[in-house]
């Protein structure tokens, strides 16, 4: 089932998810359901918020970045199988000269803007099964999973850039929190009038 993606602007967005545990209920149908609404939206990554949900749990697939012409052949194959569940996910070590990645969200629809991140990340998490991993990843996959864990610490992208820039873009900002935007998936607006 297609779940409605929250737009900015709401209060989930801003809080610290919580972790869950194995008795978490329904946890496949949830994890199938946001898988499907990720794929539908083409999107690379969805957080537990970004469906309404204050629980530290996201996913990731990479795979539409190994069509980059400019990867080698080795990283398009590993962007093009890395597909994840992260459960209770803390990034422990974050290293490495920041570089700047254009980022996008499902949830601030046709904003995007060059965040500065490390490239590289340590991460200890849980998969699906609730069994443990403590990982390291780098460049592309680490961005994901950097945008991706923000989101279950209440952080979206568009907090990360300068005063300016956020200026320029206040009211853009505002217009999709009313959603006063054209989006081809389907959206849960905050600040959205009733019709009556
Ligand atoms: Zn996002």
């Amino acid at each position: 089932m297609i779940l409605p993606i929250v737009a900015y602007g709401d209060p989930v967005l801003k809080k610290k998810a919580s972790d869950i545990s194995q008795d978490y209920p329904n946890l496949d149908v949830l994890l199938e359901n946001m898988f499907e609404t990720m794929y539908n939206a083409y999107g690379v990554g969805l957080a537990a918020p970004q469906i309404g949900l204050p629980i530290r749990l996201f996913l990731v697939d990479t795979s539409p970045f190994a069509d980059d012409e400019v990867l080698s052949a080795e990283e398009a194959l590993i962007l093009k199988n890395f597909k994840r569940v992260f459960i209770n996910a803390k990034i422990t070590e974050e290293e490495g000269e920041e570089w700047a990645f254009n980022e996008g969200c499902l949830s601030i629809p046709d904003v995007r803007e060059d965040v500065l991140r490390p490239p590289k990340i340590t991460i200890e998490y849980q998969d699906e099964n609730f069994t443990s991993y403590t990982e390291t990843f780098e460049g592309l996959i680490a961005r994901v999973i950097q945008h991706e864990y923000d989101h279950i610490e209440g952080i979206l992208f568009t907090d990360k850039l300068s005063g300016f820039k956020k200026r320029l873009l206040k009211s853009k900002l505002t217009n999709i929190s009313k959603g006063k935007i054209s989006v081809d998936y389907k959206m849960r607006f905050p600040n959205k009038k009733k019709k009556r």
